[in-house]
């Protein structure tokens, strides 16, 4: 096992903050313990000792000294009783302060200035550790002598023992449960990055159907989802790029196979008269151009994809750019018989663009109406839309698309029927240089249409307000 794993990481940590926390815990419970069994022994000789004192009226009484020595045996406590001189009288039994023998007068003296004294004693003989509460006796206002309450440091100490046995037990108990705890808490949480860790790797190493199954709604099920969306996005790409190679190299080969064929046709002399020798150059020549074409829009169109297609923003006059191109394509529309309207709003204000890729953008869709159009007419109508935006409509009446490929009419080399867009001349990448164009310029591109009876597009263009920056 590593110890560089997350769980390890995690799980020390928590026990960590958790000794943190407990240790220090532990000691302040156990001072307060300590200090509560202290001031309850010192509070309780106090007391006792301050009754004695107050009950005995003369030191020298023999029998009140006895009977005060048995007392003590009944109260589970120790005493001596002094004179002024600080002769030991009577004694309940503590080895090192036999009768007869003196305490320190410092003590004597304090205890008949403050009339009483607490402090710890340690006797010498038995080595036992008191507390003891000494009170002054007086007779009248003479001072008599002292009544000392001695209580067992080893009862205090056993009961504090006991406290800290069980705070130690409840201790190691509660640091057992914060393993167990920590254990399956981390171990939950690194599951599901351990499963994501798996998932990205199988995903790297192209299993792209590949999904991490976490439901959870926190960041971790976010992060799960957006690597599920990547693996998605990374199919859709590699699915588009194989699609895309097989478009192109079909596109290509095409007219290189015209190119092939009718140049060995010439070279090998294999024409009955001139005539038809000039129609195998003019084929010669329109595949060639056909090529050239689709080699350019190939490459402004992976210009437009990675960003670096150049635009020369101006000021521009989309009717005027609309005429132009009117006037260069309203040729073809005669030559079907069909009509070509150009319907503009006055006043229309300038877009900022490229003069010349709207111009473009005008041009393919034109085309393209005129291809699709046996009978009718093509229209197209500028007009102002509310919130600052101009309308480009270009309408036809011709063949239309059906509804569920119109999603798709905008993607490279995509045709609804592919058979026919060849005959026109079409390289399936029009409508794709058309919406990059169109997002480049900031707008938008939309289309309806009916099958059999025509199609509309609709180009959304922000114009210029006010001066331009
Ligand atoms: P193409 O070079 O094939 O015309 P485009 O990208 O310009 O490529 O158009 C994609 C496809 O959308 C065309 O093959 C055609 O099927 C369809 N299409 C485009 N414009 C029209 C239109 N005005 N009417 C009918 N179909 C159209």
């Amino acid at each position: 096992m590593s110890w560089n794993r997350i769980e390890i990481k995690l799980g020390g940590s928590i026990l960590m903050l958790f000794l943190v926390v407990l240790l220090p815990l532990g000691f302040v419970i156990d001072q307060i313990f300590t200090g509560f069994y202290y001031t309850q022994a010192k509070s309780e000789i106090g007391h006792l000792s301050t009754r004695y004192a107050n009950y005995i009226h003369s030191v020298e009484d023999e029998e009140i000294l006895t009977m005060f020595e048995q007392l003590a045996n009944l109260t589970h406590t120790e005493l001596y009783i002094i004179n002024k001189n600080g002769e030991i009288l009577a004694n309940s039994g503590i080895p090192g302060l036999p009768k007869g023998t003196s305490i320190d007068q410092e003590t004597v003296e304090a205890l008949a200035l403050n009339h009483s004294l607490t402090e710890e004693y340690e006797d010498p003989v038995s080595h036992q550790r008191f507390v003891v509460s000494g009170k002054a006796v007086f007779s009248n206002i003479s001072f008599e002598g002292g009544v000392f309450v001695l209580s067992s440091v080893a009862e205090i100490d056993q009961s504090i023992y006991k406290i800290r046995q069980l705070l130690i037990l409840s201790g190691i108990g509660a640091f057992f449960l914060a393993v167990g705890f920590t254990f399956i808490v981390s171990w939950k949480l690194s599951q599901p990055l351990v499963k994501m860790e798996n998932a990205t790797r199988k995903i790297s190493k192209g299993e792209l159907d590949t999904k991490v199954n976490i439901q959870s709604n926190d960041e971790i099920g976010f992060l799960a989802s957006a690597i599920n969306d990547l693996s998605v996005e990374l199919k859709r790409y590699r699915d588009n790029r194989q699609e895309f190679f097989a478009n192109i190299s079909h596109e290509l080969r095409t007219p290189i196979t015209y190119l092939d064929g009718y140049a060995n046709l010439l070279k090998e002399g294999l024409y009955q008269s001139e005539e038809e020798k000039q129609q195998y150059v003019t084929i010669i020549q329109q595949e060639s151009k056909r090529l050239i074409q689709l080699i350019n829009d190939l490459f402004n169109l992976a210009k437009m994809e990675e960003g670096r297609f150049e635009l020369n923003f101006e000021e521009v006059n989309i009717v005027e750019a609309a005429e132009n191109v009117v006037s260069k394509i309203v040729l073809k529309a005669t030559q079907k018989n069909l009509s070509l309207y150009l319907e503009a709003e006055d006043d229309l204000p300038s877009v900022y663009g490229d003069g010349l890729r709207i111009e473009q953008v005008f041009i393919n869709l034109l085309e393209n109406s005129i291809h699709y159009t046996e009978q009718g007419f093509i229209r197209l109508r500028i007009s102002m839309k509310a919130n600052d935006t101009a309308a480009i409509i270009v309408e036809d009446t011709g063949i239309g698309i059906p509804e569920e490929e119109l999603s798709q009419i905008f993607e490279r080399f995509h045709r609804v029927e592919k058979s026919r867009s060849r005959n026109h001349g079409g390289s399936g990448l029009g409508l794709a240089i058309v919406k990059k164009l169109v997002e480049l310029q900031k707008g938008e591109i939309r289309v309806t249409s009916k099958v059999g009876k025509g199609t509309r597009f609709e180009i959304l263009l922000p114009v210029i307000k006010g001066e331009i920056q």
